[in-house]
């Protein structure tokens, strides 16, 4: 690392704070199990600071900036960001344990992202509306107002680039809190924000445990948005905590992403994509294709490339640049994923290869586990309905197109889905029907800053990327003159 980022403090109102009702501890290495270094997290009292230091910066200086002044900010920050890629994929990798490989490929994209929002900044119009002589109409958008982000542990810096760019762009100001697993990366951008020469209290950036912290957030009178990635249940929560005031929300949510496999796909392409997107972030994203749906005459094949794949792939120390996958990110998830692959057993699915962790020499401490695979998977087992988070991928099989979308629109989610075949007519059938909010058709996991993601049913409010990742962070406010 050439960079010397510090994390026991918070960033509040422009500010490296001691926390009034946090502390300092110890973050745990994924990789041993031991601890890094120590790092700061807020109370409600922090909170409190942060919100106030948000308001202020909000009505004052921020609001005051012009769009171009706000956007030319943005677009300085983007550049540090692009020379800083390297210092945040270590810290980032460090705290998850996403193989380096990852890290740099997924973090070096995030500055188009802040880029792509910048760009938008100065054209947020409205529209005037047709009225009669006597009565000019128009409309104008205004930003929300203070927004609390809270953002998961998976990918800590690309959650925080979807939320504060168009929040930033809006002419919103923001608190940031980080899961309590992984806050390092949030606290080094703290660092770029303040080096951008961003006005006090625009980004304030507050590490802490999502019940006490995240809850006082969420229920706090002078927020008015919570832009939310995380699980489902922790979504009620946060719904029924925020009722009191009545503020915004946004929500990305998890998945349970089916990846179909027609038989007349290019199966090389659709086998490096599927096991691909099994294994990435070691399981732990809500876009991975964990539910193969695969037509039977090239079942038996599948499973066998899938165990085959499997075993090739590098699980290794996530600093190294040679390996593939790194160990999940914390204990508790270890646990999960160990006890789903036991479901799975006791559901009767074949498990093909994988479902121990690791404890070979040099990773025995960490979270590591093993590639996994299940085949005769049937769609209700709840290896195919619940997220499990871990490299586990379910393979089930199926017989012709109505089948596949009755299996993949079968569960709660609704977040993405992925399908290969060299059939442009069955392409254009089936993605028009299944549920979710992103389809990628003989590609998978291809995301960008202009293209709209999130999720329907229980998968997420609102869209981030895309023009209408502003909409949630705009209000519209109309104006009637009587001529
Ligand atoms: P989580 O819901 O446990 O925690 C997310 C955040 O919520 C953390 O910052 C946590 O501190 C905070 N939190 C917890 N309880 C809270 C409360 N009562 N009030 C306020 N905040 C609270 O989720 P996680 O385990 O960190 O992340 C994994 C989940 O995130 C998975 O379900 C995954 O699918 C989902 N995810 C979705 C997307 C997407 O874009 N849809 C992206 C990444 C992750």
């Amino acid at each position: 690392m050439t960079r010397a980022f510090r994390f026991d403090r918070l960033f509040i109102g422009g500010e490296w704070v001691t926390p009034i009702d946090g502390g300092v501890r110890s973050s745990i290495d994924p990789a041993t199990g031991e601890s890094w270094g120590d790092v700061a997290y807020g109370g409600p009292q922090d909170i409190d600071r942060a919100v106030a230091a948000a308001r202020e910066a909000f009505e004052g200086p921020w609001r005051r900036m012009s769009p171009w002044e706000r956007a030319a900010l943005l677009r300085r920050f983007a550049d540090l960001y692009a020379a800083s890629v390297e210092d945040l994929a270590q810290v980032e990798t460090r705290d998850n344990g996403r193989a380096i490989r990852e890290s740099r490929g997924d973090i070096g994209l995030h500055a188009q992202y802040y880029h792509w929002f910048a760009s938008l900044a100065d054209k947020l119009g409205g529209r005037t509306i047709p009225m009669d002589d006597s009565v000019h109409a128009f409309t104008s958008r205004l930003p929300v107002g203070v927004v609390g982000t809270i953002t998961p542990w998976n990918v800590p810096l690309m959650a925080a680039a979807w939320k504060l760019g168009p929040a930033l762009a809006a002419g919103c100001t923001v608190v940031l809190k980080p899961a309590e697993q992984t806050p390092a990366s949030s606290l080094a951008l703290a660092h770029l924000f303040e080096e951008a020469g961003f006005p006090a209290g625009v980004v304030n950036v507050v590490p802490g445990d999502g019940p006490t912290a995240g809850a006082h957030l969420v229920a706090h009178p002078q927020v008015d948005k919570i832009a939310f990635t995380g699980e489902g249940e922790t979504a009620k929560t946060i719904l029924r905590t925020g009722a009191e005031t009545l503020k915004r929300f946004s929500f990305e949510l998890g998945g349970k992403a089916p990846h179909i496999l027609f038989a007349d796909a290019d199966l090389d392409q659709a086998l490096n994509a599927a096991t691909a997107s099994a294994w990435t972030l070691c399981g732990q994203s809500c876009a991975l294709g964990s539910r193969v749906l695969v037509e039977r005459p090239i079942y038996d094949e599948v499973v066998d490339q899938f165990r085959q794949r499997a075993a090739r792939v590098r699980v290794g120390i996530p600093q190294d640049p040679a390996t593939h996958m790194g160990p999940q990110a914390h204990q508790q998830q270890l646990d999960k994923t160990l006890s789903y692959v036991g479901i799975g057993r006791d559901e009767g699915a074949e498990l093909v290869t994988g479902g121990s962790r690791i404890e070979r020499d040099g990773l025995a401490g960490g979270y590591f586990v093993e590639p996994t695979v299940f085949a005769g998977v049937a769609p209700d087992m709840r290896i195919a309905q619940e997220e499990i988070f871990g490299p586990v991928a379910a393979l089930i099989p199926f017989d012709g197109e109505d089948e596949a979308v009755a299996i993949a629109n079968g569960t709660r989610y609704g977040l993405t889905a992925g399908l290969w075949t060299r059939d442009t007519g069955r392409a254009h059938r089936v993605s028009q029907r299944i549920e979710a909010g992103m389809v990628w058709v003989n590609t998978y996991r291809y995301i960008r800053w202009s293209t709209p993601y999130g999720g329907v049913k229980q998968s997420g409010w609102g869209r981030e990327n895309g023009i209408e990742a502003l909409d949630s962070y705009l209000e519209t406010r109309t104006t009637i003159v009587s001529t």
